[in-house]
This record gives C-alpha cells, structure tokens and sequence, in this order.
C-alpha cells in the first residue's frame, strides 16, 4: 500500500467530511479510519515487458514497480533479501513464469500472489539440443495470453475496478492485433532464416512463419559460443544466403560481428525487450524489431 495515496485518500473520505460535521456538532469525536478499499492495490513486476503490460492494463488504479533494475539483463539477475521482503509486501508479483525466475521458490506465497503470466504456455524448444524458450511477450498474440493473466490478477485483488481493467485491456488488446497484423503483411513473402543471439523468437518464428537460428544454444544471453558454434553458423548462413546477423543491446555484438565479417556481412539489433532503456516501449522496440528483420528478409 502506498502510504501517501492512502494518507490522501483518509484526508479527502474520512477527515474532511468530519470536520465539516465538526463544524456544526463540535463534541463529535474524530475518528480516522482506513478508507476501506479506495486504496491503490501495489503490483510488483519482474522485468521490462510485464512492467509495461500491467501499468496499462493497471492505469490509475495499481502502484507498479519493476523488479529488476533497467538495463539489467534479467535472465541471471537473483533478488536480495530486501527484495524478496519488498515483493512479500506488495499485494500482487508478476512473473514470467515456467522457470523464468529461477528464484520465485524463495516468495513466499501465503504473503503475496503469485500471478504466473505465463499460465497458458508449455516450453517450446527449437530442436532438442536448445535449452527451452519462455519469451511469450516477443508474440503480440502470446502478449495477449500473459496480459490476460495479468488482468486477472488484478481483477481477483481489486474487484471493484474489474471492469476498469477489462476496458484497459480491451484498448490494449487492440493496438497489440493492429501491431500483429503490421509484422504479418509486411513480413509476407520475405525470406524465412534468420539468425538471432539468443533463443528468444521460438514463438515470434512459429507465428510468423519464419525459421530462428541462434548464435548461442543457451538461454543465457552472457554465454560465450563455442568456435564450433560459430563455424556452424557462418556456414549455414552461407549456406542459405543470410547477409545480416543479429544481435541484442550489448550482448553479443562482438561474436555477431565476427560471423558478419566472415560472410561479408552485417550486424543488426533484434530486441529480445529484456533490456529496456528510457524512454523506449513495447511498441516502439517490436516495431524496431520489424524495420531490422525487413532489411535482412526482405530485401
Ligand atoms: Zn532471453
């Protein structure tokens, strides 16, 4: 609970109203009570993307925060003990769920729900070697999935504002089917291979009907690839006439380069939203994404 909105709203529902009785029965005794369910509910996200989904779907109605820090790779990031006592005070954690926080055991749960926004989905792997993919948020339909879980969420710990949600999500929903749509057309009739740092676009591939290769086997976007991994890759890039190897913010840039430079390429950015700078957005980074996969597709 956030302890200014409720002094606010005890000042405006319960203090103003006595002392304006005061005024004209003095000996009436001024009693200060929490106004019960006027407050804000307190919703704490795991990183960037669930972040962004619950403040639009949550708008004025639910105090959000965002776990770990911007431009903090979340896949490794562990919480602190003061985290996890910060989490355990809040009404709601938004997680990714299906193993994404490695360290969601150490919440305990009778303290806060644990809204699991990947409720709706099994572990894709690209082939059986790779390690699984849980990056749900990189399909506009498979955002949908965890926005609904999120929705719900909020509906279940703030009843009285369901169908304040249900509007939000509503508009929402809206822009990510437009955005949809957009990847959809302009991806059509393009080329199918691309290379990616990290499996994170097993489902963004599945819905668009494209083919993820990966510079690392690992969902640890900090590991180093093997030589022989990167060998394989410069051949199978040649192989099938791919020009352009992406990378992420920061993270991988340098073995990128040196699979460009082997094929006589370059290096592109494909965000797999994780590190989220000021200033930027959902929207805005999936539509970058869509310029970088065009130049190597398309042309
Ligand atoms: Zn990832």
């Amino acid at each position: 609970m956030n302890s200014q909105v409720t002094a606010a709203i005890v000042a405006i529902v319960v203090i103003i109203p006595l002392l304006s009785f005061g005024l004209w029965n003095s000996e009436s005794p001024i009693v200060i009570e929490k106004a019960e369910g006027k407050s804000k509910i307190t919703a704490i996200t795991s990183f960037y993307p669930l972040y962004e989904f619950t403040k639009e779907i949550g708008g004025n109605k639910v105090d959000v925060s965002l776990l770990v820090p911007q431009g903090v790779e979340p896949h490794d990031w562990e919480p602190t003990i003061r985290d996890i006592q910060k989490i355990e005070q809040a009404d709601l954690i938004i997680i990714n769920g299906n193993g994404f926080e490695k360290w969601v055991d150490k919440i305990d749960s009778s303290k806060v729900s644990i809204i699991n926004s990947g409720r709706s989905f099994g572990w894709v792997t690209e082939e059986p070697t790779q390690s699984v993919d849980y990056h749900y948020w990189l399909n506009p339909l498979s955002a949908k999935l965890q926005i609904t879980a999120i929705t719900d969420g909020l509906i279940e710990a703030d009843p009285e504002n369901a169908d304040y949600y249900k509007n939000t999500k509503k508009d929402y929903d809206l822009k990510l089917d437009a955005l949809h749509s957009k990847i959809k057309t302009e991806l059509n009739g393009c080329k199918k291979d691309f290379v990616a740092f990290h499996d994170a676009f097993s489902y963004f591939a599945h819905e668009y009907d494209l083919n993820q290769h990966t510079v690392i086997q690992s969902n640890s976007p900090h590991s180093e690839p093997t030589s022989k991994k990167l060998e394989d890759i410069i051949q199978l890039a040649k192989s099938l006439d791919i020009d352009i190897i992406f990378a992420e913010e920061g993270v991988g840039i340098r073995a990128s380069q040196v699979i460009a430079n082997e094929i006589g390429g370059k290096v592109l950015i494909l965000s797999p939203l994780e590190i989220v700078e000021d200033g930027s957005s959902y929207f805005k980074k999936m539509e970058e994404n869509l310029l970088n996969l065009k130049e190597a597709l398309c042309n």
